[in-house]
């Protein structure tokens, strides 16, 4: 067992000792010129970075060269900041390691000003499975369960970023609000289990027919909303009815028709997302009150 108590002359239990931290210590020095290297380096992660430590302590620019683009100057702002403030550094990038891939790495440390510019005292660790897990926790709370697409959650999220983006930058955006025809009755024919796979191929049939950057999202019920960046309102209301079309000719494996009813608006610049729902509302009961199986978009 190696100890890890500092003792008075006793660096080589020390050293040992830090070589088996999962991760990194470290002192990064930046110059008054910019440059940066890494004065001291050790624990176990060193030998990941597959760089020679003692090339480092001349210069870090091989270790920082290796970052994600958007990562080396987010990085390298996060620096900035430490060393104007003097405040500590926390941050994290993502970092080829040896034999591993790209894995994401967190990196805290703490600024002390020097004759010659800031120095650095900090450690690193692979926080690869942690960052994963986030996403994972992430996607599930912005899903719905029963389909797969989006939720009300991410919706809302999704639709305040959408109308706030067109608003600044007068971009066309429209809203459809898709509705069963009739879903109460598939319920009660069929059952709801049934019910519940109508739920999902018509997710699916929305999905399979929007573009990439469309979002689908389920806003309750048998009720979903897609939301159309780009579109201006006659190409979200023939995209509406050819939607229509697709599903009143879809196999559902039920006996009777299913068939949906849409209502589009597209975004007034300068109002709000509670506006566009609203509008995309009732032009939605107002395909229900002309007979269903339709699309209305508002003047
Ligand atoms: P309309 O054409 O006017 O929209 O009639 P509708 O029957 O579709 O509308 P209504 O609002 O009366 O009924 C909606 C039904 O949707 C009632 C509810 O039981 C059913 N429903 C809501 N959520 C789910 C679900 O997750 N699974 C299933 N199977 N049914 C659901
Ligand atoms: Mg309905
Ligand atoms: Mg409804």
């Amino acid at each position: 067992m190696t100890s890890t108590t500092v003792m008075p002359g006793g660096r080589d239990v020390d050293t040992m000792a830090i070589d088996r931290l999962p991760g990194v210590v470290f002192q990064l020095h930046r110059r008054h010129d910019g440059r940066l290297h890494f004065p001291y380096l050790a624990g176990g992660g060193v030998r990941l970075i597959g760089i020679a430590p003692e090339r480092l302590a001349r210069d870090a620019r091989p270790a920082m060269e290796r970052l994600a683009d958007d990562d080396y100057p987010r990085l390298m702002a996060a620096l900035e900041r430490s060393m104007h403030w003097l405040t500590p550094l926390s941050t994290r990038f993502r970092l080829p390691l040896k034999g591993r891939g790209v894995r994401w790495v967190a990196l805290r440390a703490q600024p002390t000003p020097t004759d010659e510019g800031v120095l650095w005292h900090g450690m690193m660790m692979d926080i690869t499975e942690q960052v994963t897990e986030e996403a994972r926790l992430r996607r599930l709370s912005d899903t719905d369960d029963l389909t797969g697409v989006a939720n009300r959650r991410r919706l809302m999220a999704r639709l305040e970023e959408a109308v706030s983006l067109s608003n600044r930058h007068a971009t066309p955006l429209s809203l459809l609000i898709l509705d069963i025809d009739h879903f109460k009755a598939i319920n009660d024919t069929h059952g709801h289990l049934q019910g519940d796979e109508v739920l999902r191929a018509v997710a699916h049939l929305c999905r399979a027919t929007l573009r990439e950057e469309d979002l689908v999202a389920r806003m309750g019920g048998e009720e979903f909303a897609l939301l159309l960046p780009l579109t201006p309102r006659h190409r979200a209301l023939s995209l509406a009815e050819r939607l229509c079309r697709i599903i009143e000719g879809h196999d559902f494996d039920v006996d009777s028709r299913i068939t949906v009813s849409i209502g589009v608006a597209e975004h007034r610049i300068g109002g709000s997302h509670l506006q566009l729902i609203e509008r995309a509302d009732r032009q939605l009961y107002a395909a229900k009150g002309e007979g269903r199986n339709q699309a209305m978009a508002d003047a």
